[in-house]
């Protein structure tokens, strides 16, 4: 191997030695750069594409007009079945994507060629290890002309991935008027993201989004209550984004929807969490926020996002919200009492980063463990979903009665 040539000319000339370290480098990361998956996640909000190695990837990025095309060279890596078969898993529905190519475009470099279906601003960003995953490159497409709608979340994940969202959320802007009870639903997780998985292979991001829609439809029919999602299809979500969505559309309520899981498999039952600003009330409790407030690295936020992580907004939380969290919550738990067995009988606090919104009450429905075989089993039936969209809702109506304003 010419490495111990280069250790012999390093004594006798610089100029060469920087040649040859350099080409050894090159040779040495071609061979070790391995490409282990390659994922795609079409949604409306934005389509993401994934590839993740065994090493960070290095990338340049450039569009080709006529037809549209965004171009993405990755450096140092040779072309293998995997890579190849990324084009496989584009859909004909993709809203950004029309075509893709992969191929080797030299010796050093394999060359991606995104055809799209609209203008696009990429969002492109690497990711490092975390669980199960390792070195990731993150090709987010947003679209560069997104249409006009009420929906804020679009722009809230710019100003998030552009480091610009609100950190200390000063005054709520003035809120329209309507004697509506606005309701943020939050289904957990999504895109990039599964949450837990079953036994079966059941992924939480899937079930509480089918949960959240059931939730959606019961509060739809009451007059008195609007409500919203914080995403309804499966895309990654960033925990502050979800909680400045609710801000942005006047919530008056937050409830977070999940699956609970455990490495003991005979673990069952509900729960319900709201915010504590003072510890864990278990430590189960303590647990399960740290992994839930994990999502983002699973699901991959880019680097000026990252930021957000490690601020804390608690002292902006209010006495009321707190208070009016907890009522919440028992609220929902006591109605859950009558669909499920409960895991605890009282409600849990923790510091789960999706419920400190300072305003909101906020609270973390955990509907079964999906760990749990026959919970698993449970939790993918209509009629299980449809008890627990139920009892989620009699809460909030039990709640809206007793509440301090
Ligand atoms: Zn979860």
């Amino acid at each position: 191997m010419p490495e111990k040539l280069c250790s012999t000319k390093r004594l006798l000339i610089k100029g060469i030695v920087a040649t040859c370290l350099l080409s050894i480098t090159r040779v040495g990361f071609a061979a070790q750069v391995q490409l282990l998956a390659t994922r795609i996640w079409p949604a409306s909000t934005y389509t993401r594409i994934t590839l993740e190695s065994s090493l960070k990837l290095a990338y340049k990025r450039f569009f080709l007009t006529n037809p549209d095309r965004l171009v993405i060279d990755i450096e140092n890596i040779n072309l293998n079945p995997i890579l190849k078969n990324l084009p496989s898993q584009l859909i004909n529905h993709d809203p950004y994507i029309k075509t893709l190519r992969v191929a080797q475009y030299n010796p050093q470099t394999v060359r991606i060629v995104v055809g799209l279906k609209q203008k696009v601003k990429p969002n492109i960003f690497t990711l490092s290890p975390v669980g199960s995953f390792k070195n990731r490159l993150v090709i987010d497409l947003y679209p560069a002309n997104p249409k006009e709608g009420d929906d804020p979340l679009l722009a809230l994940l710019e100003k998030y991935n552009t480091g610009n969202l609100p950190e200390k959320t000063a005054a709520n802007p003035p809120k329209k008027r309507t004697d509506k009870i606005v309701v943020m639903l939050d289904p957990g997780h999504g895109g990039e993201d599964p949450g837990a998985i079953g036994y079966k292979k059941t992924r939480e991001k899937d079930i509480v989004l089918q949960i959240a829609r059931r939730v959606r439809n019961l509060l739809n029919r009451e007059s008195q209550i609007k409500v919203y999602m914080t995403r309804n299809e499966d895309v990654f979500i960033p925990l502050k984004v979800r909680v400045a969505k609710a801000r942005a559309q006047h919530a008056d309520l937050f409830i977070s929807i999940h699956a609970d899981a455990f490495q003991n498999r005979s673990v069952n039952g509900s729960s319900v969490f709201s915010l504590s600003t003072s510890g864990a009330s278990s430590s189960a409790a303590s647990y399960l926020a740290q992994t839930q407030n994990e999502a983002d690295d699973i699901g991959g936020v880019s680097r000026s996002g990252d930021k957000y992580l490690d601020h804390t907004i608690l002292d902006l939380v209010q006495k009321t919200t707190l208070s009016n969290g907890v009522l919440l919550g028992t609220s929902i738990l006591n109605r859950m009492k009558g669909v499920n067995k409960m895991h605890k009988p009282t409600i849990e606090k923790a510091g789960f980063a999706v419920l400190k919104a300072p305003d909101i009450p906020s609270v973390l429905v955990e509907t079964a463990f999906i760990s749990n075989p026959s919970e698993e089993r449970k939790l993918k039936t209509a009629a299980f979903q449809n008890s627990v969209a139920n009892a989620i809702v009699n809460g909030i109506k039990d709640y809206i009665k007793k509440r301090k304003s």
